[in-house]
């Protein structure tokens, strides 16, 4: 099956040498590519700016920001069976992109942020032939927040973790997952290193997926 991944967290600029962003530093994505090629599957990975080295054999294509995010996907998905949206989306983006440095000021001044699209959510569900699978890091209402994202981002399944802990999760080498599938069922994996839980996840997502497929256009 041919996947594309997306990994890694993005940059919105301020102005040129300030940027928004976020703690992500892309190792479930990677895990995630990795254990798909080791499964035989052929993997597009799509990654904001990390300081891992991405497997010898996937097509790597890097990003910045969330808009240049966004047209990499859409352009991918048109030739894939599975897309894993592991990136921690930034959700805003300064509303104006200074030319210029911003000088150092002595008083507090309010920057203005706005939505970023929503990559996932605009993802058409009518004509869509392949499988979705999203990510939710939460750091409270973790069950329900995964829930409604499952259903407003449609996606296939969605794998929820819990960033609020020191000990897995963003940064970390080692992650604990609750995935929800949309007949209600869900499935947790206690913590273990990424590529354990990355290898599990392409278990799951290629058994669904070969179902899916069958169904779809
Ligand atoms: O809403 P939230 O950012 O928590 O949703 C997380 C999921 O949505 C992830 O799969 C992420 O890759 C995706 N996302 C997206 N476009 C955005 C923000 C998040 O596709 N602008």
């Amino acid at each position: 099956m041919r996947f594309v991944v997306t990994a890694g967290p993005t940059r919105e600029a301020i102005d040129p040498v300030r940027f928004i962003s976020n703690r992500s530093s892309g190792k479930m994505g990677y895990a995630i590519a990795e254990a798909a090629l080791e499964a035989g599957h052929s993997v597009t990975l799509i990654s904001g700016p990390t300081a891992v080295r991405p497997p010898a054999d996937a097509q790597l294509i890097s990003v910045t920001t969330s808009d240049e995010l966004y047209h990499e996907v859409h352009r991918a998905v048109s030739q894939c069976d599975v897309l894993v949206m592991c990136a921690a989306v930034s959700d805003y983006k300064p509303a104006r992109v200074e030319p210029r440095k911003t000088k150092k000021r002595n008083t507090p001044f309010a920057l203005e942020l706005i939505p970023t699209r929503d990559i996932l959510a605009s993802l058409s569900k009518e004509d869509r032939s392949y499988l979705v699978v999203g990510f939710a890091a939460e750091t409270h209402d973790l069950e329900t927040s995964a829930q409604k994202k499952l259903q407003e981002k449609n996606c296939d399944l969605i794998v929820a973790n819990d960033v609020s802990r020191t000990d897995s999760g963003m940064e970390s080498d080692e992650n604990a997952v609750t995935i929800f599938f949309r007949n209600g069922e869900s499935r947790t994996i206690s913590r273990r290193s990424k590529q354990i839980i990355a290898r599990e996840l392409v278990k799951i997502i290629s058994k669904m997926s070969e179902k899916c497929l069958t169904k779809k256009p």
